[in-house]
């Protein structure tokens, strides 16, 4: 993986994470080195490093980098886990994820987006992710259970499915609430006996919609 933007910027782009809560050093040194501007549009590579949001194809939004940071310092992984990513958009997520896991399992409804991330990743030499076009709220189940699982877009409910396929001491952080009303950034925790649930920060999201196209 190659950082083309120059010290200044990434500096000022870590202090920016920092001062938004990401204080985890790996969560923070793997966002130093992954080159944003790949996952963008090319007339918005100047805003790469800016902490917003951004327009991709298919009417979908690159995330926030601060709200990337704080999902993935909230999922805790280890080089073991093994990740299923669901609505991997520009695949940067993607990338943030594999730097700090075993193997990542992402699917993306848009076939464009799913084809573009593929490409990124391999671009940037990252072979540790099996992505996929295809609905995720029904999970994988073939290569279920997961360690840990994120989900970037917001469903009102934790689908069934993904609770059933995260593993006994894992970690799912996933947006819930509609569109347009106040969603919340949610942790659940698989236990021997259950789930428990943490609110952690207001956020905004698309929707996770069924199907793919
Ligand atoms: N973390 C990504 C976020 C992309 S936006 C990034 O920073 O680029 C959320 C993505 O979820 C969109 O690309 C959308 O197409 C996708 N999505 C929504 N519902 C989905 C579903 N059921 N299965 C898979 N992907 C879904």
């Amino acid at each position: 993986m190659k950082q083309t933007a120059s010290p200044e910027t990434i500096d000022a782009f870590v202090e920016t994470l920092r001062r938004d809560g990401v204080t985890d050093p790996r969560v923070l040194d793997v966002m130093a080195r992954t080159p944003r501007e790949n996952f963008v549009e090319p007339h918005f590579a100047a805003r790469a490093y800016d902490n917003l949001p951004l327009p991709i194809a298919c009417a979908q939004t690159i995330s926030q980098p601060s709200v990337v940071g704080l999902m993935t310092q909230e999922l805790d992984l280890t080089t073991r886990s093994k990740v299923l990513e669901v609505g991997a958009g520009s695949g940067y997520q993607t990338a943030i994820l594999a730097g700090l896991s075993r193997r990542v399992y992402a699917l993306e409804r848009h076939r464009t987006l799913a084809d573009q991330a593929t490409s990124r990743l391999r671009a940037l030499g990252i072979e540790n992710v099996i992505l996929t076009h295809g609905d995720g709220s029904d999970g994988w189940p073939m290569h279920a259970p997961f360690d840990r699982i994120m989900v970037a877009a917001a469903a009102e409910d934790p689908p069934r499915a993904l609770l059933d396929q995260l593993r006994v001491g894992g970690i799912m952080i996933l947006p819930v609430g509609d569109e347009g009303d106040e969603q919340q950034l949610i942790k659940v925790t698989r236990t021997e006996d259950g789930f428990n649930y943490d609110e952690l920060i207001p956020v905004r999201f698309v929707p996770l919609l069924d199907g793919s196209v």
